[in-house]
């Protein structure tokens, strides 16, 4: 037996990639899956960039939302009408709003011609979800629900999965295993920040692993996104770790954005505002530009 390759917990070994996770892996060293979601590509010299709210609080905020950032270059919208909300206390601004957010985010997405990701955290609401999201997110708290992975892979819908806070890549890809074992080959994963003993201040919870994103390259074909905004907790950080991310290969963007950010019902610290992305957007394209990519 050789130890090298047997070697537990955090390291990939070459084992690992023939036996645990071989859909998943890459078959040569330039494979980079390419497909196109809703017309968007991924895995090319785009960078896809999701935006939207924390939460679908309202339909008001939703169309907002949506007729803004497509204005100002986003490819998806995000925002969820499940959430995995950490403790389980509700005020009245802070409720989801589940079958009726769905709702709200389908007429956005007609009405302003936009692609949309929301979460899905049970199956039981798959079919419903299923109708309006042309990408299903699943959130770092579920990315080692196994039947739950099972299930949104057998529906074919192209899936995000967020890798936990607290999973090595070698888990973060396992769990990708799943859903391509299941013939779903539309797959993206989704780097949003680790649990470390240090961070730089009360607010952060998380640290951005921009080192995974060239290191699970070297694994996976799969694109590998980068969500600085759960990252980071904090909006003046969002910005420079938006650019860090493009500049260390991140093949698209997750970002938390808002009308009122101060006012979000969900962790109002985090997200930016439509004249920061507007911004954002034409320094990610100089920094995109620069690997010979683009976002917009
Ligand atoms: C989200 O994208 O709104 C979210 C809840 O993310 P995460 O699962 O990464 O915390
Ligand atoms: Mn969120």
């Amino acid at each position: 037996m050789k130890l090298e390759n047997k070697f537990p917990g955090k390291d990939i070994s070459q084992e690992d990639i023939k036996t645990k996770f071989p859909l998943v892996a890459k078959k040569n060293k330039n494979h980079k899956s390419q497909f196109k979601i809703s017309g968007v590509e991924f895995g090319s010299k785009l960078v896809p960039i999701f935006a939207g709210p924390n939460m679908i609080e309202s339909e008001k905020l939703i169309m907002n939302c949506a007729k803004n950032l497509k204005k100002a270059g986003a490819h998806f919208l995000r925002g969820g009408a499940f959430k995995p909300l950490t403790f389980p206390y509700r005020s009245e601004k802070y409720t989801e709003t589940r079958e009726e957010g769905i709702k709200w985010l389908k007429k956005a997405k007609h009405e302003f011609g936009i692609p949309v990701i929301t979460e899905i955290m049970e199956e039981k609401y798959l079919d419903l979800i299923c109708d309006t999201a042309d990408i299903l997110q699943i959130g770092s708290r579920n990315m080692q629900n196994f039947p739950l992975l099972t299930e949104c892979a057998k529906s074919g819908k192209p899936i995000m999965l967020k890798r936990h806070y607290g999973a090595s890549l070698r888990d973060w890809l396992g769990a990708a295993e799943y859903l391509m074992v299941e013939g779903n080959h539309k797959i993206i994963l989704c780097e949003r920040g680790v649990s470390v003993p240090h961070t730089h201040r009360s607010t952060s919870r998380f640290l951005l692993d921009l080192q995974v994103i060239p290191a699970a390259q070297e694994i996976t074909h799969l694109p590998i996104v980068s969500d600085p905004s759960h990252a980071t907790f904090w909006r003046n950080w969002v910005s420079p770790m938006t650019l860090a991310s493009i500049a260390a290969g991140a093949d698209g963007i997750m970002l938390e954005v808002h009308p009122d950010p101060e006012n979000s019902a969900v962790d109002p610290l985090q997200p930016i505002d439509f004249k920061t992305f507007t911004n954002l957007i034409k320094k990610m394209n100089d920094v995109a530009k620069v690997l010979g990519k683009h976002v917009s």
